[in-house]
C-alpha cells in the first residue's frame, strides 16, 4: 500500500533480529514507499552474536552476515555505530523522530548460580566473558582466565558450553586460522594444559538443550574423546521411552545413548564427559583459585513406564520435575577452571521501555509493545535469549507485519524527522557515530589484517583504534 508520507523506522541494535526485521520490511514498504531504515548499534561495528557470540571456528554460521551485508547496502537502510540508546539518545527522543521504533538489541545480562563460592574464587569464569575474549569483544581482553590446570568444569549443557568445551580442546593450528582474537589465541598457545572437561546439567538426559548438529562435532573432534556414562539412562526406561520422543529429541537421545554404549575410555589425550541430574551447590576453592565443585544428585521423579504419547513435545518433556534424590551422596568434582554457563538475560536500557522483570522481556503482543505506540521488540529481547539464528526470522517477520499494518493503518501517521534530529543530538551531545562507509572502511582493515596471519578477518579490539579507522 501506499502511505501519504514517507515512513522513517529505525532499529535499536544491529544483531539477525534487527536485519532480518530490516529485510521484511524492505520487502513490503519498500516497493511502494519512500521508507528509511536506520539502525542505531552501541558497538561501532554490526552484527551483534553474529560477530562476538558464534564461535570462531564456526565460520560458515557467520557467512550470514553476508546477507546482512547486502542489507546494511540497501540505499533506504543507514548505519549509526557507537550510539548507545538509553545513555546518548532515549527511546523517548527515537519515538518523537520516529513513526516506528523496534528494540532489537538482544541480551545484555547474565544468570548467576547463587551459591557459596560464585564470587569468592578466581577462575570462576563466565561462558559469557569466555566466549567475548575469543571473539575479540572490546574491553573483554583483559579477563582473568588461567588455563594452567588439567581440568575444567562447564555448568550448563546448552550448546554454549558444548562450543567453550570444543575450543579449550582444539588443536590450537586450527583456531589460528580462525578469527579469534589474538589475545586468546595467545593465551590457548602457550598457556593452555586443560585436557578433561566435564559439562553438567541439571535436567536428565531427555533435557539436554544443546543441538544434535553441535554434539555431533563434539564426537569427531581429532584427539579428544567424548564420552557419557551409561549411568545417565538407567532412569529414563530408554527402549520405551524413544519412540515417543518428537523427531529432534528421539535424534539426539538416540545419538547419547549410542554415544554410552560405546564409551570405552581410550587412549584420547583429552576428555569431554557430559554428565545429567547435577545441580551445583557450593563452588570449593583455596586462597589461589576455584578447585571443585559440590553438586547434589537430582532424580527425575516420574514413572517412564507409561508415557502414552504424552512427549511428543518439548515443552510437555522439559515439565518433568527434577528432585534432589536423597538417597545419592553429594558428588564433589574437582577443577581448576570452572565455566557458568547458563544463560542469558535481558535487561531494559530506558526506564521508558515497559520491560517485565519476571518474564524477562519487553511486554508486547507479536512484537508491538504494550502500552506505546510506535515502539516495536524483535529478537532475544522479545521472547528471551533462546534459540539459533534462523529463529529470529520468524520474530523478524511477525514483528515486521504488525509495524506493517499498524502503518498503513494509522490515519494519523505523519512525516517524522528521523535521523536528522537525532544526528543533531548526537553532534550537541558530541557523540561520534559511524556510518555505513565508516563500518566498510573498519570491515576491510580487519580483513587485511587478516590476511597477514592467514585469518579471514584480525578484528580491532579497542573502540578508539575501530573509531580512528572509521572516522580519520
Ligand atoms: P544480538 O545478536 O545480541 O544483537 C543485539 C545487538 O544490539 C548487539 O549488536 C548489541 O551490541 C546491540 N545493543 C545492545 N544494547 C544496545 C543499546 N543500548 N543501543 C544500541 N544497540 C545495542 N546461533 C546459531 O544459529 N548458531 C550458532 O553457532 C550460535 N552460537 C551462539 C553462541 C553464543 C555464545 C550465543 C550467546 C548465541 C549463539 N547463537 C547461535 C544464537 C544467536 O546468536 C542468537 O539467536 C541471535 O544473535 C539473537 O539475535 P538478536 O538480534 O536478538 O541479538
Amino acid at each position: 500500500k501506499k502511505l501519504d508520507f514517507n515512513p522513517k523506522i529505525c532499529i535499536v541494535g544491529s544483531g539477525p533480529a534487527a536485519l532480518y526485521t530490516a529485510q521484511y520490511l524492505l520487502k513490503n514498504l519498500a516497493s511502494n514507499n519512500q521508507v528509511t531504515i536506520d539502525v542505531f548499534e552501541k558497538l561501532p561495528v554490526p552484527f551483534g552474536l553474529v560477530r562476538y557470540g558464534v564461535a570462531p571456528d564456526h565460520q560458515d554460521v557467520k557467512n550470514v552476515i553476508h546477507s546482512f551485508t547486502e542489507t546494511l547496502k540497501n540505499k533506504n537502510v543507514n548505519f549509526f555505530g557507537n550510539v548507545n540508546i538509553g545513555v546518548d539518545v532515549k527511546i523517548s527522543e527515537l519515538l518523537n523522530s520516529y513513526n516506528s521504533v523496534i528494540l532489537a538489541y538482544g541480551s545484555l545480562g547474565e544468570n548467576y548460580l547463587n551459591i557459596p563460592g560464585e564470587k569468592e574464587f578466581s577462575n570462576v569464569i563466565s561462558a559469557k566473558d569466555i566466549v567475548s575474549l575469543y571473539n575479540g569483544l572490546p574491553n573483554s581482553e583483559n579477563l582473568k582466565l588461567d588455563l594452567s590446570g588439567n581440568k575444567a568444569v562447564i555448568i550448563g549443557a546448552g550448546n554454549v558450553a558444548i562450543d567453550i568445551a570444543r575450543i579449550l580442546t582444539s588443536p590450537v593450528e586450527k583456531l589460528a586460522q580462525t578469527d579469534i582474537s589474538n589475545v586468546a589465541l595467545d593465551l590457548f598457545k602457550n598457556k593452555n594444559k586443560i585436557e578433561h572437561v566435564s559439562i553438567v546439567a541439571r535436567r536428565g538426559v531427555l533435557n539436554a538443550a544443546f543441538t544434535l548438529k553441535e554434539l555431533r562435532e563434539l564426537t569427531k573432534l581429532d584427539s579428544v574423546e567424548c564420552r557419557i556414562d551409561l549411568e545417565n539412562f538407567t532412569e529414563v526406561n530408554i527402549d520405551n521411552i524413544l519412540n515417543k520422543l518428537a523427531r529432534p529429541r528421539k535424534r539426539i537421545t538416540e545419538f547419547l545413548y549410542n554415544l554410552s554404549k560405546n564409551s570405552v575410555k581410550s587412549k584420547s589425550k583429552k576428555v569431554i564427559e557430559l554428565k545429567f541430574l547435577r545441580s551445583p551447590i557450593e563452588i570449593l576453592g583455596n586462597s589461589e583459585s576455584v578447585q571443585g565443585v559440590k553438586f547434589k544428585v537430582n532424580k527425575y521423579n516420574f514413572d517412564f513406564s507409561n508415557l502414552d504419547n504424552l512427549y511428543d513435545s518439548e515443552e510437555r518433556l522439559n515439565s518433568i520435575p527434577v528432585f534432589e534424590d536423597k538417597s545419592k551422596p553429594n558428588e564433589v568434582l574437582q577443577c581448576d577452571l570452572l565455566v557458568k554457563s547458563i544463560g542469558y538475560k535481558n535487561v531494559s536500557i530506558d526506564s521508558e521501555i515497559p520491560f517485565d522483570k519476571k518474564s524477562g522481556v519487553v511486554l508486547n503482543d507479536k512484537g508491538k509493545v504494550i502500552g506505546k505506540d510506535g515502539l516495536y521488540c524483535t529478537g532475544w529481547i522479545k521472547r528471551g535469549p533462546r534459540g539459533v539464528i534462523v529463529d529470529t526470522t520468524s520474530d523478524a517477520y511477525e514483528t515486521a507485519q504488525k509495524l506493517f499494518s499498524d502503518l498503513t493503518n494509522d490515519q494519523n501517521s505523519t512525516q517524522r524527522p528521523g535521523a536528522e534530529k537525532i544526528v543533531s543530538l548526537l553532534k550537541e551531545r558530541s557523540v561520534r557515530f559511524v556510518d555505513k562507509e565508516g563500518w566498510d572502511r573498519i570491515d576491510k582493515a580487519e580483513i587485511e589484517r587478516g590476511k597477514l596471519n592467514g585469518k579471514p578477518r584480525e578484528k580491532f579490539q579497542s573502540i578508539d583504534e575501530m573509531l580512528k579507522v572509521a572516522l580519520e
